[in-house]
C-alpha cells in the first residue's frame, strides 16, 4: 500500500483527500517511480481546489511534476535506482500525477536527472522552474543579451518569476521584477533583481507604444500587464509569454510589432519536445545557483497540499512549495 492525494467529485463539489492505494490501482505505463517531490504549481492549485478543469476524470491524483527513483522498467532507456524526473506530458490532468508515493508513466515522459541534481532540487525547480528555464532560452533564441539592457519578469514572487529572475540574474541581467507584494523587495533582490516595478504601474492602461524600457520579458501573467510590457519593449526586443495568472486576455496592437520588430514568443513546458526538455534540465544544472533555491522553496506535507492550493490561487504562496511525498 502507498499514501496518494485522491481529488473526487462529490455532489458536483471538488473533495481532496489522502487515501491508501495500490499499485495494482495505478494507469498503465512503462515505468514505476518511487516518487520522494513533487511540488506545488499554479496549475495544481486550480486541480486541487476544483476552481479550473484540470483534472480530465474523476477520481485522480494531482502533481504535474514529480521527481524520485525508478522502482521497475520495461523501457530499456531506465533501470531500477535511476534518479528521473517529470513535468507536463498531461500527467496529474490526464494522467494520474505526483502527489503520491508511486507513479506509473510512460518512460518518453521522463528525464534523468542531471548530474549532481538531486530529487529535491528538481522539485524545487519543477514545472514552474523548468519554464522559466524556457522563457530565459526563448530570450536568447530572441538575440537578447545581458548587454541588451535591462530585462523585467512579472509575477516576480511566485514560482516561474522566482526562478526566472535567480537565472537572469546569475546569468549577468539587470533584472527588474513587478510584483503586488512589494513587501517582498528585498526577497527578490536577494534572488537577482537589482529594479522593483509595482504591479499596479505594469497594469495601467497603456498606449500602442511607450517609452521603450525591456530588451526582454519573462512574463507570467498576461492581460493588461502584458499589453504594457510589449508596449515598452525595445526595438528588436523579445517577450517570453508563459503565463496567465492576471488574466488569458490580450488586448494590445499590432504597433510594437510593426514598428519596433518587437518578437512575442510563447512558452509551453507541458509537451515540449525532449531534446529541449534535456536541454533545459542541463542548463537549470548550470545557470541556476542550487543553493540560492533555499531561500526561494518551502516543504509542506501531502496532508497540507489543500489548504496550499487554495493559498496559491489567491497569490499568497511566496517562490516555490515543495511537497514531500516520501515518508
Ligand atoms: P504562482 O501563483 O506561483 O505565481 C504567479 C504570480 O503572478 C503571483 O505570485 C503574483 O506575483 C502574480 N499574480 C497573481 N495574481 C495576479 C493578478 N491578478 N494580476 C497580476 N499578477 C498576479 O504561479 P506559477 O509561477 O506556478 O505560474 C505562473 C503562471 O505561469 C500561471 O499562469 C501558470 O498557469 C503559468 N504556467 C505556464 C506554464 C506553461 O507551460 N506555459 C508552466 C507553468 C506555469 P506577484 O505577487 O509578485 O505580483
Amino acid at each position: 500500500m502507498f499514501k496518494a492525494l485522491i481529488v473526487d467529485q462529490v455532489d458536483g463539489a471538488t473533495k481532496a483527500e489522502i487515501q491508501q492505494l495500490e499499485e495494482t490501482q495505478l494507469p498503465e505505463g512503462d515505468v514505476l517511480v518511487a516518487v520522494s517531490y513533487s511540488s506545488l504549481n499554479y496549475k495544481d492549485g486550480l486541480a486541487v481546489t476544483g476552481k479550473g478543469p484540470i483534472i480530465s476524470s474523476f477520481p485522480a491524483i494531482p502533481g504535474i511534476d514529480f521527481a524520485g527513483k525508478v522502482l521497475e522498467s520495461n523501457d530499456p532507456r531506465y533501470a531500477p535506482g535511476q534518479p528521473v524526473v517529470l513535468t507536463g506530458w498531461g500527467v496529474g490532468e490526464r494522467h494520474w500525477g505526483g502527489m503520491a508515493q508511486k507513479a506509473r508513466v510512460k518512460g518518453d515522459w521522463l528525464v534523468p536527472l542531471p548530474e549532481g541534481m538531486s530529487e529535491r532540487d528538481a522539485m524545487a525547480i519543477g514545472t514552474a522552474g523548468f519554464t522559466a528555464m524556457l522563457c530565459v532560452m526563448a530570450l536568447e533564441e530572441g538575440g537578447v543579451r545581458p548587454d541588451s539592457g535591462p530585462v523585467l519578469v512579472t509575477g516576480a514572487s511566485g514560482g516561474v518569476g522566482s526562478v526566472a529572475v535567480a537565472l537572469l540574474g546569475k546569468l549577468g541581467y539587470q533584472v527588474t521584477a513587478a510584483t503586488g507584494r512589494t513587501e517582498e523587495s528585498d526577497y527578490l533582490r536577494s534572488l537577482g533583481a537589482s529594479e522593483i516595478r509595482s504591479r499596479d504601474e505594469m497594469s495601467a492602461k497603456s498606449r500602442p507604444l511607450e517609452k521603450q524600457r525591456w530588451a526582454g520579458v519573462v512574463d507570467t501573467v498576461g492581460g493588461a500587464v502584458l499589453a504594457r510590457a510589449l508596449a515598452e519593449t525595445h526595438y528588436n526586443g523579445t517577450v517570453a509569454a508563459c503565463g496567465l495568472a492576471g488574466s488569458h486576455e490580450l488586448n494590445t496592437t499590432v504597433m510594437p510589432f510593426i514598428l519596433r520588430n518587437v518578437r512575442l514568443q510563447g512558452v509551453d513546458s507541458v509537451v515540449c519536445p525532449a531534446p529541449r526538455r534535456a536541454q533545459a534540465w542541463q542548463r537549470l544544472q548550470q545557470d541556476l545557483e542550487l543553493s540560492r533555491l533555499g531561500e526561494v522553496t518551502q516543504e509542506i506535507t501531502l496532508e497540507q497540499v489543500p489548504d496550499y492550493a487554495a493559498r496559491i490561487l489567491r497569490g499568497e504562496v511566496r517562490g516555490r512549495t515543495l511537497i514531500r511525498v516520501e515518508d
